[in-house]
């Protein structure tokens, strides 16, 4: 019988850099992805199907009505949600499973899936994260703003997690994860 896969839940601060160590795993070819909704709208380069299902709020609110989504949150003014039957299947075809979400849907997928190992992608530093956020350069002033203020609030929910990673390096936190995985 084939085991099941490990589902790593990866979150943290918006703007912590959790979308640079996910583009960096996927060259690694361990994880399965699982492809988010969201109603905002794509930045540039992001390609819809690959890097989100982008939808209208009225399709996201269907899909909620429909329990489509193992998890799902508001995070800044836009919905987010995972679909919950690739993740399941992905799992029961024994790969390890990698969602990169905010930290609302990280408790609700803890809750739905007790046995996710939960990690808690930290800055270096809260100024190091400001500038992030600041700089990020797609986002309007009141976006930035709330994004800050978001950010400062998630900091706190670091003591829920299984494990914290403090993100100095990439590689040194993608070997952390996938050692993880295979733990
Ligand atoms: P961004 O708009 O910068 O792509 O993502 C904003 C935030 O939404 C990030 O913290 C990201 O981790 C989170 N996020 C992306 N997909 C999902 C999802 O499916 N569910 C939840 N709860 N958060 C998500």
């Amino acid at each position: 019988m084939l085991t099941q896969g490990k589902l790593i839940v990866l979150s943290g601060p918006g703007g912590v850099g959790k979308s640079t160590i996910v583009s960096e795993l996927k060259k690694r070819d361990h994880f399965y992805f699982s492809v988010s909704a969201t109603t905002r709208k794509p930045r540039n380069g992001e390609e819809d199907g690959v890097a989100y299902h982008f939808v209208t709020p009225e399709v996201f609110q269907k899909m909620v009505e429909n329990d489509v989504f193992l998890e799902w949150a508001d995070f800044a003014g836009s919905r987010y949600g995972t679909p919950r039957q690739p993740v399941l299947d992905a799992l029961a075809a024994g790969k390890d499973v990698l969602l990169e979400i905010e930290i609302d849907g990280a408790r609700q997928v803890k809750r739905a899936m007790p046995h996710a190992v939960m990690v808690f992608l930290q800055p270096p530093s809260m100024s190091e994260l400001e500038s992030r956020i600041t700089n990020r350069g797609t986002d309007s002033p009141e976006r930035i703003a709330a994004r800050l203020a978001l950010a400062r609030a998630e900091m706190a929910a670091a003591a829920e997690f299984d494990h914290i990673l403090v993100n100095h390096r990439v590689e040194e936190v993608i070997d952390s994860l996938v050692s993880l995985a295979a733990s």
